[in-house]
């Protein structure tokens, strides 16, 4: 058989060892990929796609508490030196926690915890025009965002927690009711026994 080239890695292997997909609908065109290569561009695919979908989430929220139409194109290399933990502001000195980034639903749920405080700087400081601004405000989400990212992480834990004394519960229940079971059988047992003399 033909050997084709895979489009992840870029080897050639014979066609029955590989998976393909079609892409195009005008002039569609099957592209090939080791099963493995298939299942590792599917995951990366799929975290792409989440990743787009949360970073259009923070826009929005941004767009929100600034009351902006959109957001300038200015703004997003500012976002994403947070995202891959790479100094937002030149010479920061960074911690080793930071340097991991923090995902883009983190960053959005620090913006919104600070909206209040944005604001109040929004209101009585003299920004020079909307970047002057918005670095302020990332600023002040950086200074927060550790603290969010720990009670996100409480929450969590706190409802893990939760979950588990409820299933430990229905456990409890579920031996209870076989332990009255076998009780109320017992007595029906003795009733008759009772009879039977
Ligand atoms: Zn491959």
């Amino acid at each position: 058989m033909r050997p084709v080239k895979c489009q992840r890695c870029g080897e050639k292997s014979s066609k029955d060892q590989m998976e393909f997909e079609i892409v195009g609908k005008t002039k569609p065109l099957k592209k090939y990929y080791h099963k493995h290569c298939y299942q590792d561009f599917l995951k990366e695919k799929d975290f792409k796609e989440k990743e787009m979908r949360e970073l259009d989430n923070l826009k929005e929220t941004i767009e929100d508490i600034f009351n902006i139409k959109q957001l300038p194109n200015q703004a997003y290399p500012f976002l994403q030196k947070l995202r891959n933990g790479d100094p937002v502001f030149g010479r920061q000195s960074v911690g080793k926690r930071y340097k991991e980034g923090y995902k883009y639903s983190l960053i959005e749920e620090t913006f919104r915890h600070c909206e209040d405080t944005i604001n109040y700087w929004l209101g009585v400081k003299n920004f020079n025009g909307f970047m002057g601004a918005f670095k302020y405000s990332l600023s002040i989400v950086i200074d927060k965002i550790y603290f969010v990212e720990q009670r996100a992480k409480e929450k969590e834990y706190n409802i893990k927690m939760v979950k588990e004394h409820l299933k430990h519960l229905t456990n409890e229940e579920d031996s209870m009711f076989e332990s009255n079971y076998k009780k109320a059988s017992k007595t029906q047992d003795d009733i008759s026994d009772f009879l039977d003399d």
